[in-house]
């Protein structure tokens, strides 16, 4: 497959439109409005210093990858020649079928689906789609280049012949396929993540210990390369607070209003905006 649609550029969107620009597939980027479009090249000059620094990139390489990508906020022209859509739009249920059921009436008949989504199961939103049987996930972990899993999931009724293509599609882009053999809301990663990232914010609002403590516990404790608010500011503060702020655990709740007001609201949304739980040069 070489013609890439990725719907939505956000934190997650913008990292797998660069990663397969810079692994030769054309990509186009679709997102609301022409504003957030307009921010891109910003993102990419963000992201080429440490393709450089991570991957070896060169300059032209860099250039190359930045000249394989389109931006356009039009759905259909977006889906004009897609051979697989990745859906990366915010984490919700509702804007997930909207966004999906468009694509569905849109999309040539051969384009295979896959969404990002983190919590959400495919057999959610595969429906929506009106051809479950292509429709699949592909995860990413954040700072898709270096942390280069790329979990693919379907569901009970997805084709294996699209679930294939998928995972060839993630080694071909640089991944490291995980095929998951069932539906596990969470896959494998954060399986293990949230739990993990779940119990430091409990210690945090519960006063136990700071941020840099509960950190510092965790990398010297099991020789991690970092703690679990140091993971938080590298996912930023977005995902956990849509996560949050709904939940039916009172504490939960407590922590997405505890971000929006010390963070979010100030600007400080992680390591990609420079400040989060730390400071980044
Ligand atoms: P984000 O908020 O940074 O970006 C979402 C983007 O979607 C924005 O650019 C927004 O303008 C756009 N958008 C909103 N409504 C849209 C619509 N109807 N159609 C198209 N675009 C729309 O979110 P993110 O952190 O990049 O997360 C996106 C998805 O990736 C989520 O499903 C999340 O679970 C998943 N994910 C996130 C991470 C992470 O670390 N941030 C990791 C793995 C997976």
């Amino acid at each position: 497959m070489q013609h890439l649609t990725v719907l939505g550029t956000g934190v997650l969107g913008s990292q797998i439109i660069f990663q397969a620009a810079y692994f030769g597939k054309d990509v186009v980027a679709y997102d609301i409005n022409d504003e957030i479009l307009a921010k891109l090249p910003e993102r990419w000059e963000y992201l080429k210093p440490q393709y450089a620094r991570d991957l070896g990139a060169s300059p032209e390489d860099l250039a190359a990858a930045v000249s394989r990508i389109r931006a356009t906020t039009d759905l259909a022209d977006a889906l004009a020649e897609a051979e697989l859509v990745i859906e990366a739009v915010p984490e919700n249920l509702e804007i997930k079928r909207d966004t999906w059921k468009r694509v569905g009436d849109l999309a040539p008949a051969s384009t295979i689906f896959a969404t990002n989504s983190s919590t959400l199961l495919p057999s959610d939103i595969a429906p929506s789609s009106g051809r479950p049987e292509r429709f699949l996930a592909l995860h990413f972990a954040n700072e898709v280049w270096k942390n280069n899993t790329g979990e693919v999931m379907g569901h009970a009724g997805t084709d294996p012949e699209a679930f294939e293509a998928v995972a060839q599609f993630a080694e071909e882009i640089g991944m490291v396929p995980i095929r998951v053999l069932k539906e596990q809301p969470g896959y494998v990663l954060n399986s293990l993540l949230v739990p993990l990232l779940d119990a430091a914010s409990d210690l945090l609002m519960r006063g136990v210990a700071t941020p840099e403590d509960i950190d510092r516990t965790w990398r010297i404790a099991t020789g991690a390369p970092l703690g679990p608010f140091q993971i938080f500011d590298v996912i930023g503060m977005m995902t956990p607070y849509m996560l949050n702020k709904d939940s039916d655990k009172p504490g939960a709740r407590e922590f997405a209003e505890y971000l929006k007001r010390e963070y979010i609201d100030k600007g400080y949304l992680g390591k990609g905006s420079g400040r989060g739980f730390y400071r980044y040069e």
